[in-house]
């Protein structure tokens, strides 16, 4: 599979200051056909060197402005659309970003004062690549994450596997949830667990062969898919490990158009985290069992371009 990535990653000497920000994985992934390096900033005709920019939210709208005050969004846009362009002509469904940037930030970016603080927030490019429906990793996700695999639940995992759901969804309730601990139905119990295996597709997420979480799915027979349960090992989290997941959920069934999940409406962090993703809220309901309502969220695969089902 290949990648869109960060040319600056790659060792390309783009940035502002004509330097680069190499790293060994994105190195070798040039160097074996994997990445396909970019730099929207120069795409849309911007010089190296250039002037810094950063982003500046003025009327509900991204700007990019340098230290000086000149307004270089639109080359930034001009950028952002041929890199997109670029994917759809190789047939690209994945981008690996150069974080901070004010076009390739994926998570985070300068707060627009030229005092080097990071903000949570992404770039033009970054804005324009979801937009067109390519999954998104920043340069630290994508290489924390590169390991993960998915393996069918086994027996001999239980054990295990109830431990890290206890662990992950007793974290999760006792950080934020105002309803006190507690997780979604059979999270701690092995009956559960086994009927679920029994109802539809419940994986290992195992990096480099550990198990560091779960996942339980099913799919209709009208393309779309329903993602029942994920969860990490609370160690793990922040890794990326989950982005993976869901990346290689949708390569496993590109025939799927639509993937739907819940989340309690109280863990707004999952919600910002499904929504990095491109799924969008769609409605609230009541869980009796909870107490306290759902988000319902969708989304709908724009991009299929060079997807080609994976083995999990
Ligand atoms: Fe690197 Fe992106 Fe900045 Fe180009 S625009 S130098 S690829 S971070």
């Amino acid at each position: 599979m290949r990648y869109l990535v960060s040319a600056c990653l790659t060792g390309r000497s783009c940035r502002y200051n004509g330097s680069h920000c190499v790293h060994p994985l994105y190195k070798e992934m040039l160097e074996n056909g994997e990445a396909v390096p970019f730099c929207p900033e120069v795409l849309g005709g911007l010089s190296i060197p250039r002037d810094p920019a950063e982003i500046r939210m003025m009327d509900g709208e991204k700007k990019v402005l340098t230290e000086a005050g000149q307004d270089v969004t639109a080359a930034f846009i001009i950028g952002a659309d041929l890199s997109a362009g670029l994917a759809e002509r190789e047939g690209i469904a994945c981008a690996v970003l150069k974080n901070g940037s004010p076009s390739c930030g994926f998570g985070k970016i300068y707060d627009g004062n030229f005092r080097g603080q990071l903000i949570p927030g992404q770039g033009i490019c970054a804005d324009i690549l979801a937009e067109k429906g390519l999954f998104l990793f920043n340069e630290e996700s994508f290489a924390a994450s590169r390991d993960v695999t998915l393996k069918k639940l086994r027996e001999d995992d239980l054990k295990e596997l109830i431990q890290i759901s206890r662990d992950a969804f007793l974290q999760d309730s006792r950080e934020n949830s105002p309803y006190g601990e507690g997780g979604p139905e059979g999270y701690d119990s092995i009956p559960w667990h086994r009927e679920a295996v029994s109802r539809g597709r419940f994986y290992t997420i195992r990096l480099k062969n550990k198990i560091v979480g779960g996942l339980f799915y099913s799919l209709k027979t009208d393309r779309s898919g329903w993602v029942n349960r994920i969860f990490v090992k609370p160690d793990f989290q922040g890794r990326g490990i989950g982005r993976r997941v869901f990346f290689l959920l949708e390569q496993k069934h590109s025939r799927i158009t639509s993937w739907g999940l819940d989340t309690p409406v109280w863990a707004e962090h999952n919600q910002n985290f499904y929504k990095s993703m491109g799924y969008e809220p769609v409605r609230e309901i009541f869980s009796r069992e909870a107490g306290y309502n759902l988000v319902v969220l969708k989304k709908i695969r724009i991009q299929e371009a060079g997807v080609r089902p994976v083995q999990l």
